[in-house]
């Protein structure tokens, strides 16, 4: 069993359904989730003229290799619509692989850690509710250290409970 952190992501349509829908999918698909952050809400980051985006951060137990993971996260993104307007354009559902255990790899599929999580509070925020004591295996620092020290100036607030 290895242990998994993703990043869940959305700004069009009803966005807590498919964030629902996306945990339903990926506890079929991927593994058994053991842990849910909040729900928060973000501004748009990299365009400014959309919707604003929720975010959850899930921790997971799987099976799969991450290459496997990466495959089932996108045919759920696809599954539940998900159109490739424009880079960082709206989306009803992205979903990011933040960690595998401890592993540090980089393809050109796939980086993990995720290479922009310590720039982004709307990363660092849930990450740090659910796993604020996880120390980057590359960045040598807890989650909740890496926090403290983001200088992202978009507001994150708590959406829901
Ligand atoms: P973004 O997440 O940057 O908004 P996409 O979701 O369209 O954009 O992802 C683009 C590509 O990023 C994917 O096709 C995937 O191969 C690659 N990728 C690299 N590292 C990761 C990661 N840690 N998690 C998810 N996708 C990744
Ligand atoms: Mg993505």
């Amino acid at each position: 069993m290895s242990s998994l952190y993703l990043l869940l992501g959305g700004n069009l349509g009803n966005r807590e359904t498919f964030l629902q829908q996306a945990r339903e999918r990926l506890a079929a698909a991927v593994g058994s989730i053991t842990a849910c952050s909040k729900l928060y809400e973000t501004a748009a980051w990299g365009k400014t003229d959309q919707p604003a985006f929720l975010n959850q951060v899930l921790a997971l137990q799987t099976n799969l290799l991450p290459e496997q993971v990466l495959h089932r996260i996108q045919g759920i993104e696809l599954d539940l619509g998900r159109e490739r307007i424009e880079h960082w354009g709206a989306r009803v559902i992205d979903i990011d692989i933040l960690f595998y255990n401890d592993l540090v790899l980089q393809t050109q599929r796939l980086t993990i850690p995720h290479p922009q999580l310590q720039n982004r509070r709307f990363t660092l925020m849930p990450l740090a509710e659910i796993a604020p004591n996880l120390v980057h295996p590359v960045l040598q620092q807890t989650i909740a250290k890496l926090l403290v020290i983001c200088d992202d100036p978009l507001k994150v607030s708590v959406y829901q409970e």
